[in-house]
This record gives C-alpha cells, sequence and structure tokens, in this order.
C-alpha cells in the first residue's frame, strides 16, 4: 500500500520509480481495515480518495467534514493502487549494491527466470515490519512485545455499525469494525499462546464477544469457523534512524504501532506524501531528500510512537489484574 501510494506521487511529480513486489499480481491478503485520517491526502492526490471513501463506511461522521476514519474493503483500497501502475510482480529483493564509497546504489531481485541487477538512486523499503531491505541495510529496529496477545475474528456479514470500542478495567481493549462486505473484531487477551487462547471454542468466543461488545452481536452471525477466529502476539516497532546514504525505510518497514490505534496505514501513507515531495525538491540529490524528509516527517511521526496506548500498558504490565469477566482464557472454577 504504501510503495504503490509513493509511486504514484512520484510518477505525478515526472519521476519514473521501479516498483519490486515479491507476490504475484493482484495478490493480497484480507483483512479487517479502516483507513484513518492520515492517510486521505495522499489518496486524494492519488486519485483514489473519493473511490475508497464512496465504497467504505464512515466511522465517527461529522457535519460539514470528512469522517475519522473509513472502514472499507481492505481490496477495495489496493485494487485502486494498483490500478494504472506499473509493478515488477514476483521480483524478490535479496542483496543491496553498493558503491565504492559504501553508499546504497541498487538492489538485485530474484524472479522465477533468475536474478536481475537494478541500478537505483535512492532505494525505498516499502517491504512491511519485517523488512528484509531494513536488516540488510542494518538500520537499528526497536521491536517491543507488548504484553497482551490478540484475539480477532473476520466475518462475512456486516454489523449494525461500522464501529465500537471500548477499554476492559486492566487497560485491555475490545472493538469491531465493518465494511459494506463484512466485518472483523479483536480483543486483547492473555498471551497463553494459540492452542489455550483457542481451546473454549467458537461459541464461548461468540458469546465473550456479544456479552463484552454487544454492538459486534451482529457481525457475530457470519462467524461460524474457527477458521475465521486468529490468535496473534502483536508487537510496536520504532527505528530511530529512517535513512542512510542511497536507502530509505517508510510505512510498515520504519514504525508500527498498536492494534487498536488503527494508524498504521494512514502514517505509513503519510511518509509516502513527505518522501514523494521531499524528492521533488531535490531532484538531484537523494540524500539531501531524505534529510529533508527526516526533518518534515519526525514531529508528525514520533509522537504518535511515543504515545502509543500499547507502550502506556508495557509500562504497567502485571500490576492490575482484568475483572473475571472480562478475562480470556476464562479462568477454569
Ligand atoms: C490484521 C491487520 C489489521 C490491520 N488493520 C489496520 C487498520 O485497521 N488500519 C490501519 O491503518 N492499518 C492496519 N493494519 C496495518 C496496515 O495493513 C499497514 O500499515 C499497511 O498495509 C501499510 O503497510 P506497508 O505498505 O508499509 O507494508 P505491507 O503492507 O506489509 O507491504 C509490504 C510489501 O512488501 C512486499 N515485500 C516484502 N519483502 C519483499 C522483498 N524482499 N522483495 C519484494 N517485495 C517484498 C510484501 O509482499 C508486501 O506486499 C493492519 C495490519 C494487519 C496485519
Amino acid at each position: 500500500m504504501v510503495g504503490m501510494t509513493l509511486a504514484h506521487l512520484l510518477r505525478r511529480r515526472n519521476f519514473e520509480p521501479t516498483v519490486l513486489e515479491r507476490m504475484p499480481a493482484g495478490h493480497y491478503i484480507p483483512r479487517g481495515y479502516m483507513l484513518g485520517f492520515q492517510g486521505y491526502e495522499p489518496l486524494e492526490e492519488v486519485g483514489v480518495y473519493q473511490e475508497v471513501r464512496d465504497a467504505g463506511r464512515p466511522i465517527a461522521p461529522r457535519p460539514d467534514q470528512p469522517p475519522v476514519a473509513v472502514a472499507v474493503r481492505f481490496g477495495a483500497l489496493i485494487e485502486a493502487l494498483q490500478r494504472d501502475l506499473p509493478i515488477e510482480n514476483e521480483h524478490t529483493v535479496v542483496e543491496l549494491l553498493r558503491d565504492d564509497i559504501d553508499r546504497v546504489a541498487g538492489v538485485v531481485a530474484e524472479n522465477p527466470e533468475g536474478r536481475v541487477t537494478i541500478d537505483a538512486d535512492l532505494v525505498i523499503a516499502c517491504d512491511g515490519t519485517r523488512s528484509p531491505v531494513r536488516e540488510m541495510a542494518g538500520f537499528e529496529a526497536e521491536v517491543d512485545v507488548l504484553p497482551e496477545a490478540a484475539l480477532g475474528f473476520m466475518s462475512t456479514v456486516p454489523a449494525d455499525t461500522s464501529f465500537a470500542m471500548d477499554y476492559m478495567s486492566d487497560g485491555g481493549h475490545i472493538g469491531m469494525l465493518s465494511w459494506h462486505e463484512g466485518s472483523a473484531g479483536w480483543r486483547s487477551c492473555a498471551r497463553v499462546g494459540e492452542e489455550a487462547a483457542l481451546a473454549p471454542g467458537l461459541e464461548a468466543i461468540k458469546e465473550m464477544f456479544a456479552r463484552l461488545l454487544p454492538p459486534s452481536e451482529s457481525a457475530l452471525k457470519g462467524v461460524t469457523s474457527m477458521d475465521q477466529v486468529r490468535y496473534t502476539e502483536p508487537a510496536l516497532l520504532r527505528c530511530p534512524e529512517w535513512w542512510k546514504p542511497g536507502v530509505a525505510i517508510i510505512g510498515d518497514a520504519a514504525h508500527f504501532f498498536g492494534p487498536e490505534t488503527g494508524v498504521s496505514s494512514g502514517i505509513g501513507l503519510g511518509d509516502a506524501h513527505a518522501l514523494a515531495e521531499a524528492i521533488a525538491q531535490n531532484p538531484n540529490d537523494p540524500d539531501a531528500a531524505c534529510h529533508t524528509y527526516e526533518t518534515w516527517r519526525a514531529p508528525a511521526v514520533r509522537p504518535y510512537e511515543a504515545n502509543d496506548p500499547g507502550r502506556q500498558r508495557i509500562l504497567v504490565a502485571g500490576s492490575v489484574e482484568a475483572r473475571p469477566e472480562e478475562r480470556w482464557p476464562p479462568e477454569v472454577a
């Protein structure tokens, strides 16, 4: 998402980026998704905001103002971004090229035919939280594992409302969002591992969501199999540096926020917007563009990192217990 948005914004500024994607054309993993207001401007400039807004349901609509967020089928955004964008699919970046002063000067990618070498004025890693390019370039990454796990569901049935969320007595959270074609829910739970978290079974999980978050009841009608339920152990990601000569990291490769914030993609889309403009303002000096980017972007992104509610929970972990009826998995009497 972030890489495609950056490519569109660069093309609008008369640059010719090469987009490398390891997956086949059209591939994406569906997820419960809300687009936060931080992503509206870049998508407006790309020309897909209104289409995505119309395809989704508003969250916290306000009179005469855009909604705070839009719950939308994830594919509606991805498909809009894939349109009219040349992408080198099935190209996996496996190595960075360096020049004689050790500046990054391109990449080596593997495709079904073999290996290709691609020279670049600037390599921009938009390759997700595990970012292979971040590793190859030697960026420091601070990964803070949250004290809690997450239990989520995906439903084929839309809920009555587009969004609902509550905090629990230990600072944990439970929420639900719904687009026109389906809905998704989540809650924080004890880090007990997948087997123990899912052991109570589908009906117990549905009963718990409906009891603790009544607006999710309509969505739960579309949850009929344990394949629609997922246990994960989320972590926050923060990188002290976002660029080195010849290479920059943006989007999820540079930062990842807590599950209840719903800001990760909007911040990433804002990164793409700022970097495209920084490159346009420094057309002959990519490293100066990165410097400009960091100067603009740090005051926008660093406060989100510092104030992430997940980070606050790390500080108080273990000092507060949830009420028994809120705990998951439930205690066996
Ligand atoms: C379950 C779930 C729910 C989420 N819900 C929300 C939400 O409600 N709101 C929100 O704002 N955000 C949400 N997010 C986060 C959001 O999806 C990301 O912030 C968003 O996708 C932007 O990520 P990105 O483009 O930076 O990275 P990604 O989406 O991870 O894309 C990285 C791309 O790089 C490719 N790649 C990786 N390695 C290589 C390589 N070596 N060579 C070539 N290509 C490579 C990958 O195939 C992938 O296509 C959610 C995430 C998850 C997992």
